[in-house]
């Protein structure tokens, strides 16, 4: 199977964490996300012990808690050990409610607002990854105001091509987030940052794209940072003691997305950064790193019930679910793959091609097209594989529809860790 959570039961039902599929969403409905308690906790522990065994523990594992967002999520990861990212107020209020700790929150984000950046301070949060030079002076201003010292990484554009999604790349010049290297905005930024009295500057931040299949890329942006932190240190007289090297690493979602160990990542990379750092004598550096759907995507699927199948005769076949782009809408917006299971015909060959259609009013909403599937009939539940990032936490009431709920497993175990909203919740901020 694409994930190591998922399997088949005697009933011939799709099972993932040890749970029956059919079970879960007679008792829970559909639509449903199912998230593997086991799997999440045992990739966190391959990330924390890859810094463990690279760096001799000198750094820390940052999840970033947009792939998946919600208390349940902070408090597993927060028990590994593990930091996060968050991105805005939202996120860093549902991490403090968590119990997270702020020391290890670290707030990032293209256009923080004032008001989140004040809350942030407020806060304590370990680091703000500031990416533009305004919020510099907004940083500079609000730490002033309330007579603290603001710990801030800077984010860089290393200018590496990670052969991902144009949507998802995010390390090249023409990207909206962070300073550029090629123009000399990363040197202005780090001039002004020094030049701030109420700005401690930690460190250099860089996540080039995600879903990125291949270590090169990896390897390279860590070279480029760490020259750039010599450069800094030859031009300014600084030697910082921070490198963040974003996340990004691919997961598979369908058979032939290639899919290299996380550790192999941690490896390769760690045998550079030293490399690296020998050469131009410089300290290796606390390393960070910030995986988001490699800790979730695997861990979790949605499940749907088949509302009715649509043949076109010679054109194709449509399966309409219950949910749709309102709780998936990757395939909207990037032709997302995905693995697609009738969950109560799991033992069953695939030879059935269809796609998935949501219910919402839009031609696109589709949540893959032409998948290969168990004959599909009315009334059966149908498993979309890896969903576990960017799904809940880009959910939408599109249609007014309610938004799901999500049930955590747990040794074949379930719990309901976020309720399915009610059309009570629909109305509530309406006037
Ligand atoms: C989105 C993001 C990540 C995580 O990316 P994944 O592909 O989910 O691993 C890490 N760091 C930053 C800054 C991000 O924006």
């Amino acid at each position: 199977m694409i994930s190591e959570s998922v399997g088949v039961n005697q009933n011939g039902n799709l099972t993932v964490g040890g749970a029956d599929c059919v079970e879960l969403a007679k008792t829970y409905g559909t639509p449903l996300y199912v998230f593997d308690e086991n799997l999440i906790r045992k990739t966190c522990r391959e990330f924390k012990s890859s810094i463990d065994n690279f760096y001799g523990g000198n750094g820390l594992v940052l999840y970033a808690s947009k792939a998946f967002s919600c208390k349940e999520m902070y408090r597993i990861v927060g028990s590994e050990g593990l930091g996060c990212d968050v991105v805005s107020g939202g996120e860093l209020y549902t991490a403090l409610a968590a119990g997270f700790d702020p020391e290890n929150i670290f707030f990032h984000g293209n256009n923080k607002t004032p008001d989140e950046l004040e809350y942030a301070l407020k806060s304590g949060v370990g680091r703000i990854v500031a990416d533009n030079m305004t919020e510099l002076e907004i940083v500079e201003s609000l730490a002033k105001s309330l007579s603290v010292k603001a710990n801030v990484i800077l984010r860089i554009k290393p200018g590496i091509d990670a052969h991902t999604h144009a949507y998802i790349s995010t390390g090249q010049i023409d990207s909206k987030f962070g300073f550029a290297l090629e123009n000399g905005e990363a040197f202005e930024a780090t001039k002004k940052a020094l030049d701030c009295d109420n700005i401690e500057l930690c460190g250099f931040h860089c996540h080039i794209a995600s879903q990125v299949s291949e270590t090169k890329p990896f390897q390279e942006a860590a070279e480029v940072m760490l020259q750039f932190m010599a450069d800094v240190r030859d031009k300014f007289g600084v030697t910082v003691k921070e490198l963040d090297l974003g996340g990004g690493f691919g997961v598979k979602y369908i058979e032939s997305d290639g899919q290299i160990p996380f550790s192999e990542y941690m490896e390769k990379t760690a045998v550079t950064v030293k490399a690296k750092a020998e050469e131009l004598e410089f300290p290796v550096p606390k390393i960070f790193i910030e995986p988001g759907r490699s800790i979730v995507a695997p861990a979790g699927l949605t499940l749907y019930t088949v509302g009715n199948v649509k043949t076109i005769k010679d054109v194709r076949t449509y399966v309409a679910i219950d949910g749709g782009m309102g709780d998936n809408p990757r395939y909207a917006l990037y032709q997302a793959d995905y693995t697609v299971e009738i969950a109560n015909k799991a033992s069953e060959p695939k030879t059935f091609i269809a796609t998935v259609a949501g219910k919402c009013c839009e031609s696109g909403d589709l949540i893959q097209e032409n998948a290969p599937m168990q004959t599909p009939e009315v009334g059966d539940i149908m498993a979309v594989l890896n969903t576990g990032a960017y799904c809940y936490s880009m959910a939408s009431n599109y249609n007014r529809i309610r938004r799901a709920a999500v049930v955590m497993v747990k040794d074949g175990q379930p719990r309901v860790i976020v309720k399915r909203e009610s059309y009570e919740d629909i109305i509530k901020n309406d006037i």
